[in-house]
């Protein structure tokens, strides 16, 4: 039984309500951007309607909507019947777990939509390797292994360094390099257990990694939109910090690019490339691509925009947010995108240490650094700390912003060097009661 309250709109101005357009965003409880978008809408004069699940849900408190199940089959029937009280101009879905059930709404209503197998294929990691490797994209080598099954034998004959990854997670959660056979059995083991807690309808995600070959080189991310299978690039991140492994935690993200013209054409022609074999048209792209010797290798193409806090760096014209752009772009009013002057940078702060967060010392230093803009810590004082690749959380976000992306990278990296991160055991408690028949 998928659980329905009736629908209430955020209607900023219910005089004009006719002229409006209404926008549906399917966002999962725990999508970082909703109020972001919600503040986009109303900035835009969008009307929204937010579907998203019961449990933490931002709906209620802060904006009203449908909470739905949104992994249960029923609810695209349920979007559907909310799109018979009055049209929807444009369809978001937030994160990876929703894009699916978006592009299917947005294709039902005939709106700007990627092919469900398309937004499916940019969603599991299996899926988008095989239509990538099928339309000639550069990726790794990569094999399916049965979790299940004789892994060992799977994996027999795959070359050395490799990455063993899950199908459905993000954020490098799970994704650990192997040298040899002994780390890659145990690295499979690890993943296994991570893959095993997902709460999910689908089982083949929980039962199967992917295994891949390691491509060395410097790595960066595009973020982009697609209208009609044009690609807008919207910025290429450098990511100074070299991720060579055993875990790939996200640190520093900068922005422009400081890789010469030439080798920033091949990327965006790479992920030109992958958004074509992946089958994507419309809406934000997230790619990462490592620059190897042999030329740009797609690590990932998402078909939503970058996760995190991150999307604030992004700013454009006339001071248009992300996701201004994504808002504008669904609900067929595209605003002409030009990127803003300067250079500006993330450092998506680590989680280096399991353990309790006491308390983090220097903020207010870290935030006096010439350039810093903002710093954002996500985890409370007495939380739990869980680093990668179990994890899957920052321990918070600085942002900088500058003339250059040397400035943004010096500013950040002197600020995080003010941060002292004070980490307590973790203490469980051993339930020792006797068990009741
Ligand atoms: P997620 O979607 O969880 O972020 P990715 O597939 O993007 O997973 O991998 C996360 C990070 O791990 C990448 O940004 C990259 O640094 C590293 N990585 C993943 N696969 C490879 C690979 N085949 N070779 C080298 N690095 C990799």
């Amino acid at each position: 039984m998928v659980p329905v309250v009736r629908p209430a709109e955020v209607v900023a101005n219910h005089h004009s309500r006719k002229a409006r357009s209404r926008l549906l965003l399917i966002a999962p409880p725990n999508s970082y951007r909703t109020v972001a978008y919600l503040e986009s809408a109303r900035q835009q004069g969008v009307d929204v309607l937010v579907a998203s699940e019961g449990k933490h849900s931002l709906v209620g408190d802060i904006a009203a909507g449908l909470h739905v199940d949104l992994s249960a089959p029923a609810a695209l029937d349920i979007l559907l019947e909310a799109a018979r009280d009055r049209p929807f101009s444009g369809v978001v879905a937030t994160d990876d777990t929703t894009v699916e059930l978006g592009s299917r709404i947005a294709q039902a209503l005939a709106l700007p939509h990627n092919e469900p197998q398309a937004a499916r294929n940019s969603r599991y990691k299996d899926l988008s390797r095989q239509a990538l490797a099928a339309a000639g994209v550069p990726v790794p080598e990569f094999r399916v292994v049965n979790l299940r099954g004789d892994v060992a034998g799977q994996c027999a004959g795959i070359g050395y360094p490799c990455v063993v990854k899950p199908l459905s997670l993000s954020a490098s959660r799970g994704v650990i390099r192997a040298d040899n056979p002994d780390q890659l059995l145990s690295a499979c083991a690890r993943v296994e257990a991570i893959v095993a807690s997902e709460v999910t309808s689908d089982a083949w995600p929980r039962s199967h990694v992917l295994v891949e070959g390691f491509v060395s080189g410097p790595e960066v991310a595009l973020e982009g939109l697609l209208q009609q299978g044009e690609l807008d690039v919207l910025a290429i991140f450098d990511k100074p910090d070299p991720l060579l492994g055993p875990y790939f935690e996200e640190t520093y993200y900068v922005t422009p690019s400081r890789h010469s013209a030439d080798l920033q054409q091949q990327i965006v022609a790479a992920v030109k490339a992958a958004c074509a074999g992946l089958g994507l048209r419309e809406g934000p792209v997230h790619a990462e691509v490592r620059l190897a010797e042999s030329g740009c290798v797609i690590i990932e193409v998402a078909s939503r925009t970058i996760g995190g806090e991150c999307a604030r760096l992004l700013r454009f014209g006339t001071g248009y947010s992300l996701e201004a752009l994504v808002i504008a772009h669904a609900v067929g009013q595209p605003l002409t995108i030009k990127p803003a002057a300067g250079a500006a940078g993330v450092l998506m702060i680590p989680i280096q240490e399991a353990g309790i967060l006491r308390r983090i010392e220097g903020i207010t230093a870290a935030r006096a650094v010439p350039f810093i803009e903002d710093i954002l810590i996500s985890i409370r004082d007495g939380y739990e700390l869980v680093p990668l690749p179990e994890g899957s959380s920052y321990l918070g976000f600085m942002f900088a912003s500058a003339a250059t992306p040397e400035q943004v990278e010096t500013a950040l990296r002197t600020a995080y060097d003010h941060l002292k991160v004070v980490v307590g055991p973790l203490l469980k408690i051993e339930d020792r009661r006797p068990h009741q028949a």
